[in-house]
């Protein structure tokens, strides 16, 4: 909605961001990102502030510790969650590949007549 924003969004993409940097092993592009991103939101309460005027609210001083630690604890659920089954269009395959097809970027192979 316009003049509208859920600032527990831009908490949980910096909560993300502090994150993914220090886990490796976790796809972190924009597809796998955004799950997470809507994983956590869903179980987070949300924080809605007029956009015009939510600036100032930014740093939302009714931001408990508590609620904190559970931003933190459910951003990390959902890299975990989302991290063992990324969503994203070109995933590779994790361990062992589900089809020995060769060369599926690389060569054409009925190009030839
Ligand atoms: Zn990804």
């Amino acid at each position: 909605m316009n003049g509208l924003k859920n600032l527990m969004e831009d908490t949980v993409e910096q909560t993300l961001n502090r994150l993914l940097p220090t886990m490796p092993n976790i796809c972190s592009c924009d597809d796998c990102k955004l799950d997470m991103a809507t994983y956590a939101l869903n179980r987070l309460p949300p924080k809605y502030a007029r956009s015009s005027r939510g600036a100032i609210l930014h740093r939302f001083d009714t931001l408990s510790t508590q609620v904190e630690a559970e931003i933190l604890t459910v951003c990390v659920s959902a890299i975990n969650v989302i991290g063992s089954h990324p969503h994203h269009a070109d995933a590779k395959p994790a361990s062992n590949s589900e089809q020995s097809q060769t060369a599926a970027s690389g060569q054409p192979t009925a190009n030839s007549q």
